[in-house]
């Protein structure tokens, strides 16, 4: 049995990025209830009343940091979500834009109607749909095909729990009226700026375009320029990404021969050893690796 490398569900490549997610201002913890969207309260808590970042809402953030980026870079694209409707697209084609150009997810009802009208052809307008969608949602997956990219929930170390509890218990306690003590309740539902959360996101099976992107991504909350949540008029939600690392897991890619894939297949497996590693305050070193390449290469597939 020969090795197909085209198949889809074959590892070709992971990458694990972790780091701590310091928050540089405070963030407003939303009413208990779990939310999914990032313009809302971007920060939960979790059954037993601690504070959390859902992951999806610092995916949300991460992703609106990128569609910031992409219009300048070279040789990419986003959709960045603005859904068109029967009117606009129309005036796209006018404009002299092919529909290769326009993301599938943007004009989902359109994908929908010719699938309906050519039901014979449905599966290859799938397929054509999927080589046509842009690069933040090929990253972070769109209704046509499952992000590449996953966030883990992003929680805070005990120890620094209990200095939030301690801070808050502290000044409660010689309060009298029972009102001070309402509102020095509702004052803790703010995360307080320094408040530090444990960020993980793996990568799988990217193409070198979705690792650029990302490491573009994180490069900005790298630097500080990175939010959670939508408020920032108001000032909440500047985080900045510390202690980063990375590990480089590449199995399949130019120059990696039958061998070679087996064997770091194998030492992945038996000694977690990766490709390549790169140790707290090196995974900066690896961001600008893959930025540079953006406006070094930007020749070849998506
Ligand atoms: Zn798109």
């Amino acid at each position: 049995m020969t090795t197909n490398i085209q198949s889809r569900y074959l590892l070709r490549n992971r990458y694990v990025f972790k780091g701590k997610l310091k928050m540089q201002t405070g963030l407003h913890i939303g009413g208990g209830k779990v939310t999914l969207s990032s313009s809302d309260s971007p920060v939960v808590l979790t059954p037993d009343q601690k504070p959390f970042i859902p992951g999806s809402s610092f995916k949300g953030a991460l992703r609106s940091t990128i569609e910031k980026l992409v219009p300048g870079l070279p040789g990419f694209s986003t959709c960045a979500l603005m859904d068109l409707n029967e009117t606009e697209l129309n005036k796209e084609y006018q404009q002299g834009r092919k529909q290769s150009d326009i993301c599938p997810t943007i004009r989902q009802w359109e994908v929908a109607r010719r699938r309906r009208n050519r039901p014979q052809e449905a599966e290859k307008i799938l397929n054509e749909t999927l080589d046509e969608l842009c690069n933040t949602c090929r990253l972070f997956g769109s209704p046509f095909a499952a992000a590449h990219v996953n966030i883990n929930d992003l929680y805070m170390s005990e120890q620094e729990l209990v200095d939030i509890i301690e801070r808050r218990d502290g000044v409660a306690i010689d309060r009298d009226s029972e009102k001070a003590r309402d509102r020095l309740k509702y004052d803790f539902e703010v995360v307080p700026a320094s408040a530090t959360f444990v960020m993980g996101i793996v990568l799988e099976n990217a193409s070198p375009k979705e690792l650029q992107l990302l490491c573009a991504g994180l490069s900005e909350y790298v630097h500080g320029f990175g939010v959670i949540g939508g408020k920032r008029s108001r000032g909440l939600g500047v985080a900045q990404l510390e202690e980063l690392t990375v590990d480089a897991l590449e199995l399949v890619s130019d120059g990696i021969d039958d061998a070679t894939r087996r064997q770091r297949l194998q030492d992945y497996l038996v000694k977690r050893d990766v490709t390549r590693h790169y140790e707290k305050d090196e995974g900066e070193v690896f961001l600008m690796e893959q930025i540079t390449k953006m406006f070094t290469s930007n020749e070849g597939a998506s």
